[in-house]
């Protein structure tokens, strides 16, 4: 009876493997479905942008920590967006302030890139503290923005030091969105299209003055609905292989646990953008406690005017 029970329970890796396989492309079909149906070149962009490496582990964060958690407001927002679907917060609104003017989509895009009111600036500097500071915490020796060697004020976001083989690495993190005028066509057709041109756009800009001075140079490129650029995925293997400290864990786990922190970060701060703005446009007309101002203003975390 043990003998059989063991067996049960026991499942070969072939046939594990075989059930993985069918699972696996069932959902590819399923995925392609849901392609064929899109209607528009932003459906298109959005679905293949959250079927990437990384794009949606902030769902399987365990809110167990601060770095892991996201309020009902952010969690619905980043929800939201990766479905496709009306912001609510976003609803009554049709344009975006005074300063900039321009009608406002209610899905976010227009807010998330809007060159107004400093809302892009802030997700890359509160992303990029992140990033920085999960770097010290595994050991590494960093700082943020110090290469006086690059010129016209350009220099990378962080150099960590040691990295590989005694040299340094400089980092550049950039956001950009699949549905940006100059990404849309091929973000529409083409996985990881925005993110892979953000990469080649750093590398131009500093590749050549990193190396000449005997660094590396590795640009980090994160699409706005959480898709990674491969060099941005490279990077988090190296640096659980590079580590000064002690881990104790394996590869996998140190990565996934990256970037799940990464992922919950980068939705905290679009939705904290979206409903900033969506504050800032229609809060003083706003009465009552129920109304998306009102909930915005509740549960807010940041302030960055
Ligand atoms: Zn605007």
């Amino acid at each position: 009876m043990s003998g059989h029970w063991f067996l049960l329970c026991k499942i070969s890796p072939i046939v594990q493997r075989n059930y993985n396989l069918d699972y696996c492309q069932s959902k590819k079909t399923q995925f392609h479905q849901f392609l064929q149906n899109c209607t528009t070149r932003e459906d298109r962009a959005r679905l293949i942008s959250c079927g990437g490496p990384i794009a949606g582990v902030w769902l399987d964060a365990v809110p167990v920590s601060q770095n892991f958690t996201l309020s009902c407001v952010q969690f619905r927002t980043a929800a939201l967006m990766r479905l496709g679907a009306s912001l609510p917060v976003l609803g009554n609104i049709e344009k975006c302030i005074p300063q900039c003017g321009k009608d406002i989509d209610n899905q976010g895009y227009h807010l998330l890139t809007c060159k107004f009111g400093g809302g892009p600036i802030f997700r890359h500097d509160r992303y990029l503290d992140n990033y920085y500071n999960m770097l010290r915490e595994v050991g590494f020796h960093c700082h943020k923005e110090l290469m006086a060697q690059f010129q016209n004020k350009q220099r990378p976001d962080i150099a960590v030091y040691d990295f590989h083989e005694g040299k340094k690495v400089l980092l550049d993190i950039t956001i950009t969105h699949p549905w940006a005028q100059s990404n849309i066509s091929g973000s529409s057709t083409s996985a990881g299209f925005a993110a892979v041109e953000k990469e080649k756009q750093k590398d131009k800009k500093y590749r050549e003055t990193a190396e000449s001075l005997g660094h590396i140079f590795c640009p980090i490129a994160i699409e706005a609905f959480g898709r990674w650029g491969p060099k941005a995925e490279e990077l988090v293997t190296e640096t659980s292989k590079m580590a000064p400290m002690q881990l104790d864990m394996p590869v996998g786990q140190f990565k996934a646990q990256w970037s799940r922190h990464l992922s919950v970060t980068l939705q905290r701060l679009n939705s904290d953008i979206i409903n900033k703005r969506a504050l800032t446009i229609v809060g003083k007309k706003e009465s009552g406690t129920s109304g998306p101002a009102n909930l915005a203003k509740r549960e807010f975390s940041f302030d960055f005017s």
